[in-house]
């Protein structure tokens, strides 16, 4: 997935270790991490990751702005990565097995509609298969460019092995790099 949206230059990083909001989002707590998600949404991530192997799922988690940290709302969404490799082999040489893209402007959309209801999109989704739930350089490359983040929330990796759910990791953003370091979340 590759994708620009008009981001705000990164500013320069707080001196202060007790406020670690993220430079561009400041007011988007949930970019940082250490989130909770209740079990039947995980459910739903894991149920989907399976019934898309041996190809990636993804999707998007929401919850309310005054909970910062809590993910109540999972919503999945279409892994187009074999439609543009069908239409575009050559810019587009991976197929969805190894591969996942967003509908960009569906996701630009809801992202929008989500924040203006209160109820804003904190994490993107997708699953890996046959691999961990590291973050790969793909995902890094996607999600920051320029040391800046692309979407603004956190992102959760399910991974598939041999048709089973073998982990599940929280990433985020680290502010000014396009590298991205593990978070905490958990499930009540
Ligand atoms: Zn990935």
């Amino acid at each position: 997935m590759s994708l620009q949206r008009a981001l705000p230059a990164p500013g320069p990083t707080t001196r202060d270790d007790t406020i670690m909001a993220h430079p561009q989002y400041p007011d988007l707590p949930w970019i940082e991490g250490d989130l909770i998600i209740r079990p039947e949404v995980l459910a739903d991530v894991e149920a989907h990751a399976l019934a898309e192997y041996p190809s990636e799922c993804c999707g998007f988690l929401f919850g309310p702005e005054g909970e910062a940290a809590l993910l109540d709302e999972g919503k999945r969404e279409v892994n187009e990565a074999d439609k543009y490799h069908r239409l575009d082999p050559e810019t587009f040489p991976r197929t969805s097995r190894t591969y996942f893209k967003i509908h960009e402007l569906r996701a630009a959309r809801t992202l929008d509609e989500a924040a203006t209801a209160g109820r804003p999109l904190k994490v993107i989704y997708h699953s890996h298969c046959d691999a961990g739930a590291y973050f790969s350089a793909e995902d890094a490359a996607t999600f920051a460019q320029g040391g800046a983040l692309t979407w603004p929330c956190a992102f959760l990796v399910v991974a598939v092995e041999g048709g089973a759910i073998t982990e599940r990791r929280l990433w985020v953003h680290v502010p000014g790099t396009d590298e991205f370091r593990e978070s905490s979340l958990r499930v009540e």
